[in-house]
């Protein structure tokens, strides 16, 4: 077996990296490596989109915030928002003003007043329709097991969860329940990763 000096390595590479080797040089590795991969890709488009998600006082007073929350991280979206709240009927008349004629309307104000609700703001590409796929159907009788409200709740009255319905709804619901300030802008350590194809 022939030993290569250190000399003769360099002008196999330099014959190689040169382009005189036919179709040999897509066996090297590439010499711009992972930067070179980060220059030529595109980003995962909307991953700005955000979304208002709500644990209801049932789902507080059941310790089912962790689960919850665990489920939106699972699935790669950023938490930009968290707080723990005794809501308002001034807050909930706004939040619910499509639901004002209902006639379960009073007591849906009597429950979502029942006790503390954690409200999340999540960021991510689709999170918004992707976030009620993940909530499930309103009537957790008909929602599917693996969805929160068809693993957790039984009923329509004690649904668990809120996740606003439309981007422009969650614009809308964002800015109810969440003052601006309290909202962050931060950068994922996995960015790079999830976010660029
Ligand atoms: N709700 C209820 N009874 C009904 C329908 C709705 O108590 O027959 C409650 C339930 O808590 C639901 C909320 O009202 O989550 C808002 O209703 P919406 O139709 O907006 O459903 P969601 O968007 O929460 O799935
Ligand atoms: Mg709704």
């Amino acid at each position: 077996m022939v030993l290569l000096q250190r000399g003769g390595v360099k002008r196999i590479l330099q014959h190689f990296y040169s382009g005189n080797h036919g179709n040999t040089k897509s066996l090297l590795p590439a010499a711009d490596g992972a930067a070179g991969r980060r220059r030529n890709s595109t980003a995962v488009p909307d991953v700005r989109e955000r979304t208002l998600i709500a644990v209801k006082p049932d789902g507080v007073q059941r310790r089912l915030v962790g689960q919850i929350m665990q489920r939106f991280e699972q699935r790669g979206f950023k938490l930009v928002g968290l707080k723990m709240l005794q809501v308002s009927d001034d807050l909930l008349s706004q939040h619910y003003c499509e639901l004002r004629t209902k006639p379960f309307y009073p007591s849906l104000l009597h429950y979502m007043t029942s006790g503390p609700v954690v409200a999340m703001v999540w960021e991510g590409h689709k999170v918004v329709q992707t976030s009620r796929t993940m909530v499930g159907h309103t009537n957790p009788a008909e929602a599917l097991a693996g969805t929160v409200r068809g693993d957790f709740s039984f009923h329509v009255s004690r649904n668990v969860v809120h996740a606003s319905d439309s981007p422009e709804g969650a614009q809308r619901e964002i800015q109810l329940w969440f003052q601006r300030k309290e909202l962050l802008n931060w950068d994922c350590c996995d960015q790079t990763i999830t976010c660029e194809l």
